[in-house]
């Protein structure tokens, strides 16, 4: 069974665009082509 993911971010659905796994602070996280950069580019605060 094919699980659905979202963007932790934006919560886009790789239907939609292009999503990335990543490991955020010890947990696997989904996250979109668009809402990488602001991850790379250290957003959060
Ligand atoms: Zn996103």
């Amino acid at each position: 069974m094919a699980e659905k993911h979202g963007c932790v971010q934006c919560g886009t659905g790789s239907e939609e665009r292009l999503l990335i796994q990543c490991e955020l602070k010890g947990k696997l996280e989904w996250v979109c082509a668009r809402c990488l950069p602001m991850f790379i580019h250290g957003g959060g605060h």
